[in-house]
């Protein structure tokens, strides 16, 4: 395999930091060309020099200076603001990882795609709010999107793309988060550190939320929708307890094809760094016999009502996704700053979706706009509940 240069976008996140570990055990396989963060000015500056990157970009414009001043006498390039980031996520690179969280990474996995190249997509938000103006840009150009969330990342490996007629349903497997069990009594009351400390995989604050919501796998079903083409109706999720098997792909003639793997986001990652070859990694070797089973269940709609709107939305397509996921990352900041409780989220993710219902966006600007407003709707609504 020739050396891939590669930019990372959101580099010193839980998805970026995997990434740069995977990196720098290969050397002669990779080249850093960009790095970006939002505010974390040392671990950004960290991994730059650690990598000899070319570009460093922070996202606060305010922490021009302290990115400076961290990066004196290296020689690395640096710049601060949204519209550096857009830009170093354009310069093109042979391999782009879109590790942003949320709709704020939507910007600069257009000017990814645009410019071509392959792009590993984990920032799932952007598929989920702009899902058909994101795979255009991806055909436009003949950029290659390979997914890096887990389940979607199985899918692809088990997938036919030849031949998707000859599949008949794609289930993603979802962990139950750590409230798997837990009453809707119970879940009244959990707090912030609750609902990020993930049993199985270790991840940033909202995804982790997500998890516990049963947003995630909703997000995953529109995700998945986008990046394989089946019918809505052919996608759903089953709880696993274990995230041993990631995603299993039913074909007509009966045959279920799953990957398995310790959950570690290495493995999906690796596959999508070195594709279409493969790389070593430190992950654990699934150990089958010392686990000795595992466990499914159906999700139970009534304790996790987010993945019942998210199905919905999904469903129904246009705008609703948009709105859905835009709601759902104002009510989970809120959360996590703790102005509304855990029942609250899927509550005002169905507040938002209830009074805004605009036509489907047809670019990236009216995603865009879509986006603010229900942003806004859903903010002067729980201002409105709060009084
Ligand atoms: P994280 O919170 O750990 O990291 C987010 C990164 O984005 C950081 O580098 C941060 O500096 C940057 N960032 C945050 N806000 C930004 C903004 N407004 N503008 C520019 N950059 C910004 O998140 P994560 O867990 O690494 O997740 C990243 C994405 O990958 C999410 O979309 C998530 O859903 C997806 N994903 C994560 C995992 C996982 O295991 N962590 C698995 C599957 C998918
Ligand atoms: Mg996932």
């Amino acid at each position: 395999m020739e050396q891939r240069s590669v930019t990372i976008l959101g580099a010193t996140g839980s998805i970026g930091t995997s990434t740069l570990d995977l990196i720098e055990r290969n050397p002669d396989r990779f080249r850093i060309e960009a790095l970006t963060a939002q505010r974390d000015v040392a671990g950004l500056a960290d991994a730059a020099r650690r990598t000899d990157a070319k570009l460093a970009v922070i996202g606060d414009p305010g922490l021009y200076n302290d990115l400076k001043a961290a990066l004196a006498g290296t020689g690395i390039d640096i710049a601060a603001g949204p519209d550096a980031i857009v830009e170093a996520a354009g310069t093109g690179a042979d391999w782009t990882m879109a590790a942003i969280v949320g709709t704020a990474g939507l910007r600069p996995v257009m000017a990814a795609l645009k410019r071509g190249g392959i792009l590993g997509l984990a920032n799932k938000e952007s598929l989920v709010s702009a899902g058909s103006v994101v795979t255009e840009a991806a055909r436009a150009s003949g950029a290659t999107m390979l997914p890096v969330d887990s389940e979607h990342n199985a899918v692809f490996q088990c997938f036919d793309q030849a031949a998707p007629r000859n599949i008949r349903k794609v289930t993603l497997t979802a962990s139950g988060g750590p409230f798997r069990d837990w009453s809707v009594e119970a879940m009244r009351a959990v707090t912030p550190a609750q609902a990020v400390k993930h049993p199985n995989w270790s991840m940033g604050a909202k995804i982790s939320v997500d998890s516990a919501t049963l947003m995630n796998k909703g997000l995953e079903l529109i995700e998945a929708f986008h990046l394989f083409p089946l019918e809505s109706h052919q996608f759903d999720a089953i709880i696993h307890p274990q995230s041993v098997v990631h995603a299993l792909v039913e074909y007509i003639d009966g045959s279920v094809l799953a990957q398995l793997g310790s959950p570690d986001m290495r493995t999906p990652i690796a596959h999508c760094l070195a594709w279409p070859e493969r790389i070593d990694t430190p992950c654990k070797t699934l150990d089958l016999a010392a686990l000795s089973r595992l466990d499914f269940a159906a999700p139970d709609p009534v304790r996790f009502p987010a993945l019942t709107l998210a199905m919905a939305a999904l469903a129904a397509g246009g705008a609703r996704p948009a709105i859905l996921n835009a709601a759902n990352e104002v009510a989970v900041a809120a959360f996590l700053a703790g102005q509304i409780g855990f029942l609250d989220i899927a509550a005002t993710v169905n507040r938002t979706l209830d009074h805004y219902d605009p036509a489907a966006p047809a670019d990236i600007e009216s995603v865009l706009a879509i986006d603010a407003e229900a942003r806004a709707i859903t903010r002067s609504t729980m201002k409105a509940l709060a009084a």
